[in-house]
């Protein structure tokens, strides 16, 4: 038996980071930048207006006050997305909204609410446009003034290559006006669940037989990940058909099979491995999922495609994912921190580790008085998927630990955050 962090190390170093493509920007969610983003653009692209307001010459206010307003004549108007050609002379004013571009001469934008246009609103409600305004306050230059290339100078590296992209990059690829981006690719994972007792979800059931989740709690798990799950469908516990469904996932970049890595009889997807492809391991020190393959397959030519044998048990096949093939699925995508979040939390009733693996216990996480606890999520049973619905963390037990307290204190992997779960 190899330690958890030795299988994982054995799968990291198998897979690589991925090529390259160019797609529309909204596609590339989640995924890794593959060069450095320049700008061509001074972002804003001129100086603009930061409120609603008066652009003026900030002399032409010396000395105002509510008490004596310095008064202006009016000479124009701008909204945001036109361009004013008159210019601001001293006595003069533009009135200006946000975003608008600061008219030639002005170097400051005085706000409404420091001027006297709600009163004369008030005073002659039918005249439309005003021909002079009251200035209540002395400005200093450049205030509400937002300049050209604040945010983002031209020429300047605004995006490093191996950025993850969230919605705040790519807010920023828009703003410079790119619709493609480069990033690294999202690996194809093919998914096949093995067993003669295992039908697919939309087929009647017979007795004796049970229904694919592995198939998809896998690939949702792919999907969250960011990578592109193929489903390959259910193949039974027979050496030929089981090798002829595993070919088809040979073009993928990784195939995950569930089921078939056990002691049983009837567990093929070893000999099939040992047939055509190489294994690297198969047992982990943890709990569950002791029984784990990981191999490679021999695909077209040179191709040489990971295979990640994960057991047939519903919660084991989904840890062994979180384990296993999340860390290589994100070092396919390029990116650089593989770890889910950990935190320290308090269990509230006991666990018991009776065979010195590391257990991963589920539970759910909450939070009072600054403390985070843990509870264990219902029975433990490898087979027992709804309190893998009820935990949204991993307590991990480590080998040496016979048993956890109620009250002690222990490291939880956490799945999900209360936000992902409404
Ligand atoms: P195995 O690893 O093939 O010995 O399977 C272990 C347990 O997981 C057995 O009880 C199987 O019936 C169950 N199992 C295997 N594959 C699936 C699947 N795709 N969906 C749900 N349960 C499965
Ligand atoms: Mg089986």
């Amino acid at each position: 038996m190899i330690s958890v962090e030795e299988a994982r190390q054995k799968v990291l170093d198998y897979v690589g980071v991925l090529e390259r493509e160019e797609k529309p920007i909204l596609y590339c969610l989640g995924q890794v930048l593959a060069d450095d983003i320049y700008s061509s653009l001074d972002i804003p692209p001129r100086d603009n207006s930061a409120m609603d307001g008066y652009a003026v010459q900030a002399r032409s206010t010396m000395g105002a006050s509510p008490q004596s307003p310095r008064v202006l004549r009016v000479i124009g108007e701008v909204a945001a997305g036109s361009i004013i050609e008159k210019e601001v002379k001293p006595g003069t004013a533009v009135r200006i909204m946000t975003g608008a571009a600061i008219p030639e001469g002005a170097d400051s934008v005085v706000q409404f609410e420091d001027t006297d246009e709600v009163e004369h609103r008030v005073n002659s409600p039918s005249q439309r446009s005003l021909t002079e305004i009251g200035i209540l306050r002395q400005m200093p230059e450049g205030l509400n003034i937002r300049r050209a290339g604040e945010d983002i100078a031209a020429g300047s590296l605004v995006l490093r290559k191996g950025t993850v992209l969230r919605a705040a990059e790519i807010g920023v690829l828009a703003s410079l006006g790119r619709s493609k981006a480069p990033v690294i690719r999202r690996p194809v994972v093919a998914i096949l669940a093995t067993g003669d007792e295992v039908v697919d979800v939309a087929e009647p059931l017979p007795v004796g037989k049970i229904y694919n989740s592995n198939t998809y709690s896998l690939a949702a798990q792919v999907l969250r990940y960011g990578a592109v799950p193929r489903i390959l469908g259910v193949a039974p516990d027979s050496i030929e058909p089981l090798a002829e469904a595993i070919q088809r996932g040979l073009s993928s970049d990784l195939l995950i099979t569930s089921g078939g890595v056990s002691q049983g009889d009837y567990d093929m997807v070893k000999e099939v491995l040992v047939r055509e492809g190489e294994i690297a391991f198969w047992t982990v020190r943890m709990k569950p999922g002791k029984p784990l393959a990981f191999g490679v397959f021999r695909g077209e030519g040179t191709k040489r495609v990971p295979h990640l044998g994960l057991p047939g048990n519903p919660v084991s096949s989904m840890i062994t994912f979180e384990l296993f093939a999340r860390p290589a699925i994100l070092k396919m995508m390029g990116k650089k921190n593989l770890e889910k979040p950990t935190i320290t939390a308090i269990v509230t009733s006991p666990v018991k580790n009776a065979d010195g693996r590391r257990v991963f216990a589920r539970v759910r996480v909450s939070r009072q008085d600054n403390k985070y606890f843990a509870h264990i999520a219902g029975p433990q049973g490898s087979g027992i998927l709804t309190s893998m619905a009820q935990a949204n963390g991993l307590a991990i037990i480590p080998e040496g630990v016979a048993m956890v307290k109620e009250g002690d204190v222990v490291q939880v992997m956490m799945l999900d955050w209360e936000e992902d779960q409404g």
